[in-house]
C-alpha cells in the first residue's frame, strides 16, 4: 500500500483525506492519505526520512509551503514562480510542485466561466495564497492588478516581484483600499483570512460593489463570508474557494499517480465533508 499524506500545522480540520481517500477508493488504486501534524523542528527530519517511511507524495499546508523548498531536489516552474510549493512527489528525489493557483485558475475558468485575460483584478492580502492566484492570473495577460495588503511591505513585495515576471500587466500596490478601484473592476478576490471569524469585520464597503463583479473569496468555511453575502446583496456573482480546494487536489492527485484524478468522485466527498463541518 502506498502512503500519501498532508503535512503543516494544524491538519486536524483538513478536508483533503476525505478527497484523496475517495479517488484512490474508485480508481481501486491501494493507498491511503494520511495526516502528518508536523512541528517546526519535526519538518527536516520528516522530509529526510520519506523513502524510509514510504511515503510517495505530500500535501503542503500553513506554514511550511515556502519552508519545504530548501529540503527539495527540484521545483517547477510555477513553484518557483509563486516561491512555495504545496505538493511533493517522492521518486529518487523530491520534486516540488504549486497547485494551488492552477486550482483556483480551473475553477475560475471551467466552472464559472471568466477568463481573466484583459479584466481589471483587485486582490486582497498578499500573503501565500495570494502568491500563488497572483501568478497564474498574470500569466493570462489581465490588464491590470490591483493589491492591497495590510502590511504594505508584502503587497510592495509582491507587486514588484509581478511586475519583474510581467511586464505587461499594469500591477499596483495601493496603501488603502479606496485606492483599488474596485469600481472599475471584473474580479474581486478575498486571498485574506478575514471572513472565517464570525466576529470579522467587513473587508470592503459594499458601497464599493457593483453588479457584474466576480467575488471570489478564497475561505470556503463558512460557505458564506460576510463579503459574499454583501456581494450576492448587491448583485454580483460569487464563489467561495471550495473549488480552488477541489482542483488543487485533484492536480496534486495525478502529479502523484499520473493518473486522471476523478475529479467528479472528489467533488461528492468534499461536498459531504463540508455538510458536517
Ligand atoms: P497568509 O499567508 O497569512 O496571508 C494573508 C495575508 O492577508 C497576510 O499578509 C495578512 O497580513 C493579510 N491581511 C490580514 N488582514 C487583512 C486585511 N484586513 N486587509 C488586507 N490584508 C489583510 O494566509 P494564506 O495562507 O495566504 O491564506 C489566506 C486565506 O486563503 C485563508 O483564509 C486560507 O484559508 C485561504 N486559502 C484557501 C485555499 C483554498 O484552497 N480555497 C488555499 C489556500 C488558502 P498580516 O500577516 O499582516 O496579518
Amino acid at each position: 500500500m502506498k502512503t500519501y499524506g498532508l503535512i503543516g500545522s494544524p491538519v486536524s480540520h483538513s478536508l483533503s483525506p476525505l478527497m484523496h481517500n475517495a479517488a484512490f477508493r474508485h480508481l481501486k488504486i491501494d493507498a491511503e492519505y494520511r495526516l502528518f501534524e508536523l512541528k517546526e523542528q519535526e519538518l527536516k527530519p520528516f522530509l529526510a526520512s520519506l523513502k524510509v517511511k514510504a511515503i510517495s507524495g505530500l500535501n503542503v499546508t500553513v506554514p511550511y509551503k515556502e519552508q519545504v523548498i530548501p529540503y527539495l531536489d527540484n521545483l517547477s516552474a510555477e513553484a518557483k514562480l509563486i516561491g512555495a510549493a504545496n505538493t511533493i512527489k517522492v521518486t529518487d528525489r523530491l520534486e516540488g510542485f504549486n497547485t494551488d493557483g492552477a486550482g483556483f485558475l480551473q475553477h475560475v475558468r471551467e466552472d464559472l466561466e471568466f477568463n481573466p485575460q484583459g479584466k481589471s483584478i483587485v486582490l486582497l492580502g498578499a500573503g501565500g495564497a495570494a502568491k500563488a492566484v497572483s501568478a497564474v492570473l498574470c500569466k493570462e495577460k489581465p490588464k491590470a492588478l490591483n493589491i492591497f495588503d495590510i502590511d504594505k511591505d508584502k503587497s510592495n513585495g509582491l507587486a514588484r516581484h509581478l511586475k519583474s515576471n510581467f511586464p505587461e500587466v499594469e500591477i499596483i500596490a495601493s496603501g488603502s483600499i479606496a485606492g483599488l478601484s474596485v469600481e472599475k473592476t471584473d474580479l474581486l478576490i478575498n486571498a485574506t483570512p478575514i471572513g472565517m471569524k464570525e466576529t470579522d469585520p467587513e473587508l470592503i464597503g459594499q458601497s464599493l460593489l457593483h453588479k457584474g463583479l466576480l467575488v471570489y473569496d478564497l475561505i470556503y468555511n463558512p460557505k458564506e463570508t460576510k463579503l459574499l453575502k454583501s456581494a450576492l446583496e448587491k448583485g454580483c456573482r460569487v464563489a467561495n474557494g471550495l473549488g480552488m480546494l477541489l482542483y488543487q487536489a485533484a492536480r496534486s492527485f495525478q502529479i502523484w499517480t499520473d493518473v486522471l484524478a476523478p475529479v467528479e468522485v472528489m467533488r461528492q466527498a468534499l461536498k459531504k465533508g463540508v455538510e458536517k463541518l
